[in-house]
């Protein structure tokens, strides 16, 4: 079958990561460690797994930060190599082991993609995963399954830009009808942004500020009008397109990042005090509640810490790699910092429940749908377009970037 796939090797990996800012197509050369190939249908790893056949997967920001190799080398332990990309799943199940309870073949399902205690086989569950919280698993690199925290960086376990990938039981969510194929392969970067604004105790009034209107950005914004219509959302874009879809999907202003112009315009709409120090970016006394950072550079980490209320909180989501920040805006206005990685179990919405059933269930209930976010699909032969159209997003007015087999 054919397959997007990553064949991890160190000095190619190094090479790529140099070359890759001033040379964007070296990720999809002849070369490159991505590529889609021909490859084995997988096995079933176990009597509990399933096949599914993908209908529509996401390419998501951290599969493209992998191939041009920025991924930071500190999570290499929590991968095996080679794999198969695709984490952001619409598909059908097509062959079930035979302990597989509760599913047929062909219901069309999405898969909450951690790889946990319980589809690595580990008895008794770590902490984290009996709470629920299964992206944050202690045992990534132990059992039955080779290191890798999710399906798509796993050797073991076939991702889903592909024409067959695998899930556990456990990781199987079915999908009411009714829902598009768009929305379900969506579910997973927006039940993590619903994690994310779950993980705030937002109280109504508050001002909200969204770093970045790609997807996740994007996503975040539904999660907010969703789950708290009554809080004031800012959002900061560059890209004059994805600015117009923040501002119709229900952000109150989006401004362009960068410069004196922005410290002030966030000052005037949240009555903040600016200071401008010599020598240095101004700092905002008083200012927007909550950062929601889905880009995670040194510049957007850098004003958010600027522009936040003295004790306000950032959640950090986006993967920029920051360097070299001044973190003097942390103490001087006892900030919080909070890092968000995937979904899980959380009270939310008037219940405990894990984010995933919360996305399935806002969009069949028609209270969300982001379904227009994919706005670009590829075959598996046109792989080289899809990665250009998902790096080139201004150009290309990508918001989602998908695959059909
Ligand atoms: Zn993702
Ligand atoms: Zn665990």
């Amino acid at each position: 079958m054919k397959a997007l796939t990553f064949n991890y090797n160190i000095p190619k990996y190094l090479l790529t990561g140099a070359l890759s800012r001033r040379w964007p197509q070296v990720i999809s050369s002849s070369w490159a460690l991505t590529g889609v190939r021909e490859v084995p249908e997988p096995e079933l790893p176990g009597s509990q797994w399933v096949k599914i056949k993908p209908k529509l997967t996401g390419l998501c920001g951290s599969d493209l930060s992998i191939m041009r190799c920025k991924e930071s080398l500190t999570l290499q332990p929590f991968a095996s190599f080679p794999f198969i990309f695709g984490h952001e799943v619409c598909g059908e199940i097509a062959e079930m082991g035979e302990a597989v309870e509760g599913f047929e073949v062909g219901e069309r399902v999405t898969v909450m993609p951690s790889l946990g205690c319980v589809p690595r086989g580990i008895k008794p569950l770590c902490p984290m995963c009996v709470q629920g919280r299964n992206q944050l698993c202690y045992n990534f690199t132990e059992g039955s399954l080779a290191p890798g925290m999710f399906v798509g960086s796993n050797a073991d376990v076939a991702g889903f830009i592909s024409e067959m990938g695998v899930a556990h039981q456990s990781m199987l969510c079915k999908v009411p009808e009714g829902v598009s194929d768009e929305n379900v392969a969506l579910t997973e970067p927006f039940a993590t942004t619903l994690h994310m604004v779950a993980a705030n105790a937002i109280e109504p009034g508050e001002t909200v500020l969204v770093f970045g209107c790609g997807a996740m950005g994007l996503c975040t914004i539904a999660g907010l009008k969703a789950l708290h219509p009554e809080v004031r959302i800012l959002a900061v874009e560059p890209d004059p397109f994805h600015s117009g879809v923040a501002h119709e999907m229900g952000a109150d202003e989006v401004i362009p990042p960068g410069g004196k112009k922005f410290y002030r315009r966030i000052a005037e709409l949240t009555g903040a005090k600016m200071y401008t120090p010599l020598g240095t970016k101004p700092i905002l006394i008083g200012g927007v509640d909550r950062v929601f950072d889905a880009v995670g550079t040194t510049d957007t980490i850098e004003a958010s810490l600027r522009i936040l209320d003295n004790g306000g909180s950032f959640n950090l989501l986006g993967i920029g790699a920051p360097k070299g920040l001044d973190w003097t805006p942390v103490w001087l206005k006892e900030l919080t910092l909070r890092g968000i990685y995937g979904a899980q179990q959380e009270e939310a919405h008037g219940g405990r429940r894990h984010t995933f059933d919360l996305a399935l269930r806002l969009y069949a209930e028609g209270k969300v749908d982001i379904g227009h976010m994919v706005t670009h699909r590829f075959r598996l032969d046109d792989w080289r377009e899809a990665l250009e159209a998902a790096s080139a997003k201004g150009k290309s007015k990508a918001i989602k970037v998908a695959f059909t087999p």
